[in-house]
């Protein structure tokens, strides 16, 4: 990464802000996944051993702005205590003087979370003096904060112009590197498994990735718009019809570069979504009317299976099927097995997906699961993410 990392300044007494992303579900209070706390916590703890005095802060949901008690990040004070065992203290805010004041209290290695930055509505307008008044309580600012990277914000962005140093996380650079590889260096052959809700949400990746990948293999709703463009019947299955004549284009740059395209080619369907309705499993292009795919059928699993065999770099974005609802989640779960017992570097990028990893229990089993959603498929667009270019950049 060419840009300055926590583990290249020195971080002894001074004021370490580091911006994180705690935007994690709650429920009546209480944190329900973790995940992106935890996946921090080397940065968090790293700081402290170096003797940081260390202030975190974040978003939270949405709160339009202005403070809301429900999207307090008090919760998350207490699960990371909890993990760190160690005392998280809690600002009012972000900002202001009774912040001045408990950042001044701060001894060596002591750590203090600040409340919700979109408290302020200068947060997700990148405020100049929001950004100043952030920057005035630290000495080195880190962005660990991945998931938000894709934002121009003032504690992403604004936030770099005003402070000497700003230095990314060990989180940030371990995104930036597994995700940054797969565009620049991955190791042949490489396989993109697609899938989930939206085309217009993974098109751009998938247009990014013709010349890289050696095989697209497509899975999830948007498979049937692809389906459907090359004039398949596919029933009531969900279609983006604003979208046939990109999915067209996009399967013939994919072909004119030599690149496998495999869209599902058997399918699971119902006549609506609800957990185990009668279902059938259409074998080829005829979705009967009134009959909606949900899930890649055997077929297709088996030969997703042999193609993910052979991959020394796997990308997996997109559920194969509506894996919340049984038995859809069936193609999901025998794709990430494949994956897992792969071998291949495995790379996987989207909320959905990382929770479907999570379900099928194998998450363990893969080199990296991006905590950013948005970020990361901007980031495999090929897009400069705000967050990451305003970074000092390495010497
Ligand atoms: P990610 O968060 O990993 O990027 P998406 O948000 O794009 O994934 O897609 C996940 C959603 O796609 C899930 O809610 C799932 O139910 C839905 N989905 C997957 N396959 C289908 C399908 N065949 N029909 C309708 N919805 C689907
Ligand atoms: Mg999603």
């Amino acid at each position: 990464m060419n840009k300055v990392c926590i583990d290249e300044v020195s971080l002894a007494n001074k004021r370490v802000l580091i911006r994180v992303d705690f935007n994690v579900p709650l429920e009546q209070g209480r944190v329900t996944d973790d995940t992106r706390i935890r996946e921090t916590l080397s940065t968090i703890r790293y700081a402290r051993h170096q003797k940081a005095r260390v202030i975190l802060c974040s978003h939270l949901g949405r709160p339009k702005g202005k403070p809301s008690p429900e999207l307090s990040l008090r919760p998350v004070a207490v699960r990371l205590s909890a993990l760190l065992g160690e005392p998280v203290g809690m600002a009012e805010d972000c900002v202001g003087e009774t912040v001045h004041e408990a950042v001044a209290k701060l001894s060596a290695g002591e750590v203090l979370l600040l409340e919700n930055l979109r408290f302020h509505p200068e947060e997700e307008q990148n405020g100049a003096e929001f950004s100043r008044a952030l920057a005035g309580l630290c000495d080195v600012y880190v962005n660990d904060a991945f998931g938000a990277a894709h934002r121009a914000h003032a504690s992403t962005a604004g936030i770099t112009r005003f402070v000497p140093v700003a230095a990314a996380g060990f989180l940030l650079r371990r995104e930036v590197e597994h995700l940054g590889k797969l565009l620049t260096a991955p190791e042949h052959p490489f396989v993109a498994v697609l899938g989930g809700a939206k085309v217009s949400d993974k098109i751009g990746v998938l247009q990014n990735l013709i010349g890289k990948v050696d095989t697209f293999l497509l899975g999830g709703a948007m498979a049937y718009t692809f389906l459907k463009a090359v004039g398949c019947s596919v029933g009531s299955s969900l279609v983006e019809e604003d979208k046939l004549a990109v999915a067209r284009e996009t399967m013939k740059a994919a072909r004119a570069a030599k690149v496998a395209f495999l869209p599902a080619s058997d399918h699971v369907v119902a006549e609506r979504i609800q957990p185990n309705p009668p279902t059938r499993v259409v074998d080829g292009p005829e979705i009967p009317e009134g009959w909606m795919a949900l899930d890649i059928g055997p077929k297709t699993r088996e030969a997703f299976a042999v193609v993910i065999r052979g991959a020394r770099t796997i990308l997996w974005n997109g559920p194969m099927g509506v894996f919340e609802v049984p038995p859809f989640h069936e193609g999901t779960w025998a794709i990430a097995a494949a994956i897992a017992s792969s071998g291949a570097t495995s790379i996987i990028g989207g909320g959905d997906t990382a929770a479907a990893v999570t379900r099928a229990g194998v998450a363990d089993k893969m080199t990296h699961i991006s905590t950013g959603g948005g970020a990361s498929l901007e980031f495999l667009e090929g897009k400069e993410l705000p967050g990451i270019a305003a970074l000092t950049d390495k010497k």
